[in-house]
């Protein structure tokens, strides 16, 4: 049987993943920090796995990654190379490394995005270290394909929300940010920004069943990933708004705040044309999903 061990284990994606497949190894920090060779070493011998899917790396929202560029950079930088190093030492198979659309370039003349405009331009402004550190890892993995012939590939999903996401107010991404603000509003929320700015966002169990299927059906390939919904800040402000049924809710808007990157939406359509009738979650399902086990957890 084929030993999948999953990096990032504990995180959103890795959560989402463990739903589907629970037979995997699952690490997280706590077990291994993949920043340092000798502990992925340790892991690797261990382990000795077949496929890796390799999802750790430090997240976080803008603030943070303006804050801590360097923080960004190095650990990232260390954990891509020391996991892409010890899984060519132990021969593993198939590596599935996942990017973001956010390391896409801050403009290009077209939209939506495909796969190869990754390098067509600087990364935006604001998270320039996690992007290039990231964009090293696609260099990276590229590489070892045409160097060694492996069997490696990266998805580049666009931003993520769930139920597994972190909910500190420095450190969460917009759409779990804004459910908990609208759980814990009684007549007002304030966003950042103008509410102008074009989003994708996706469901962290839909980027879990694509991981499964491209590693079940072998699919070896750099592929985008995000639904076909792009909507502005304001209207995702809306719709969030209905799903958790709080419509009387006003939005606000701290102008002073940045919007970050304008649009960064991706085209999908290789990867869709490899999934068998594959349907994202619509954007109103999922926030009323994950609302409803928000408001289970937390209190006011
Ligand atoms: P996450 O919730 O922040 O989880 C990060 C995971 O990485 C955790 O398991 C964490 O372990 C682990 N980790 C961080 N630093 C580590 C270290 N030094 N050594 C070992 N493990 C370490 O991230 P996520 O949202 O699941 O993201 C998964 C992947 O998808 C990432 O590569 C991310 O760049 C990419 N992605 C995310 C989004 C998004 O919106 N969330 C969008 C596009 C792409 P601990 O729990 O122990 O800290």
């Amino acid at each position: 049987m084929t030993k999948v061990l999953v990096t990032g284990g504990s995180g959103l994606v890795g959560n989402h993943l463990k739903d589907i497949l629970p037979d995997a190894i699952y690490i997280s920090s706590k077990d291994y920090n993949l920043t340092r060779i000798d502990e992925v070493r340790d892991m690797m011998n261990k382990y000795r796995p077949d496929t890796v899917i390799h999802l750790a790396a430090r997240v976080g929202g803008i603030m943070n990654n303006v804050t801590y560029p360097v923080d960004y950079l190095e650990e990232n930088i260390l954990i891509n190379t020391n996991v892409l190093k010890m899984c060519h030492l132990h021969n593993v198979d198939r590596v599935v490394a996942i990017l973001s659309t956010c390391i896409y370039p801050d403009k290009v003349e077209k939209y939506p995005m495909v796969e190869e405009d990754l390098f067509n331009g600087p990364p935006t402004p604001t998270n320039f270290s996690y992007a290039f550190a990231k964009r090293c890892m696609a260099a990276h993995i590229d590489s070892y394909v045409k160097q060694y012939n492996k069997r490696w590939s990266y998805l580049i999903p666009c931003n993520l929300y769930g139920e597994y996401d972190k909910y500190e107010e420095h450190n969460s991404h917009f759409v779990s940010a804004l459910i908990k603000k609208i759980y814990k509003a009684e007549d007002k929320i304030t966003l950042w920004g103008t509410g102008k700015p074009l989003r994708q966002f996706m469901y962290g169990g839909d980027l879990a069943r694509v991981i499964k299927y491209v590693i079940d059906n072998d699919i070896v390939e750099n592929l985008n990933v995000a639904p076909g919904e792009v909507y502005s800040i304001d209207e995702i402000a809306k719709i969030a708004k209905k799903a958790c049924n709080k419509e009387n809710l006003v939005v606000y808007y701290d102008n002073d705040k940045p919007d970050g990157q304008f649009r960064k939406d991706v085209d999908s359509s290789k990867l869709l044309s490899k999934l068998n009738s594959f349907e994202f979650t619509h954007l109103r399902t999922g926030i009323k999903k994950v609302y409803g086990k928000f408001s289970k957890r937390y209190d006011r």
